[in-house]
């Protein structure tokens, strides 16, 4: 399957079409941003990573009974995935208090959450990817409710999945962001990356920061973060 021309580019993703108009090329980029772009760098690897990472997941995932886009890992940074229409929400499941939940709650980040946690975010960047609720959802139109019961039961089922994937590993799965899409005939389907730019990902025992954070936040030690995640999950 060949590039053909690139569709979009986002802020860590080039999606380019192919020959075939129901499968897109997903091409994994080094680039970071945080704080809806204000903060701008490269995190070296990282499009590996997350490539690599997320068709493993998707296909456990896939395994378990939950439909995803992945089709094929064309190379370290390219995958075949189904063409969708984005359902322009945020989908967030919550473990472990932190991020905009603590400061949005006044919860000491760290706290484990009595239940896994859902909310919604609404998908624009200009407006900061505010919190929507399901009667925003509705009113709007951006979804109906089976199809936000189906998203929401998908979610759960991912989190369910994911956090005794991570224990298995060492890793607390705290929170992390889904996006789902729909295909022609109106299937949802779990549509966009599941990587350290994604998840809440802290070391069981230390707590210390695999993922994101430690570029959003400038601990340090960025790049080692991603790679101790892949090695972790047997990609090396
Ligand atoms: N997240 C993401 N993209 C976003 C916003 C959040 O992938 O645009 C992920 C983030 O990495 C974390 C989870 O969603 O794993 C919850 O993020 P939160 O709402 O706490 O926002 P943040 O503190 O990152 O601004």
């Amino acid at each position: 399957m060949e590039k053909k021309e690139l569709l979009y580019e986002g802020k860590a993703k080039k999606v380019y079409r192919t020959d075939d108009p129901d499968l897109y090329i997903v091409d994994y980029k080094d680039d970071a941003t945080a704080f809806d772009g204000l903060k701008k760098g490269s995190i070296s690897g990282k499009g590996v990573v997350n490539n690599r990472m997320s068709n493993l997941m998707c296909q456990m995932l896939q395994k378990a009974g939950v439909p995803t886009h992945f089709v094929e890992e064309l190379s370290d940074r390219e995958t075949l995935v189904k063409r969708v229409k984005i359902v322009p929400l945020e989908v967030i499941v919550r473990n472990v208090a932190a991020g905009s939940f603590s400061k949005r709650f006044g919860v000491e980040e760290g706290t484990v959450l009595k239940c896994p946690t859902l909310e919604f975010c609404l998908k624009d960047d200009d407006l900061h990817d505010p919190m929507i609720n399901g009667y925003h959802i509705l009113a709007l139109d951006l979804a109906t409710q089976n199809e936000l019961d189906v998203i929401s039961a998908y979610t759960f089922q991912i989190n369910k999945i994911m956090k005794e994937f991570f224990l298995s590993i060492g890793i607390e799965l705290v929170d992390f962001k889904l996006e789902f899409g729909k295909l022609d005939d109106g299937t949802i389907i779990l549509a966009d990356e599941i990587s350290p730019d994604t998840c809440r990902l802290w070391d069981s025992k230390t707590h210390e920061k695999l993922d994101k954070d430690r570029f959003r936040r400038d601990l340090g030690g960025v790049e080692e973060a991603y790679l101790e995640v892949m090695k972790r999950i047997g990609l090396n």
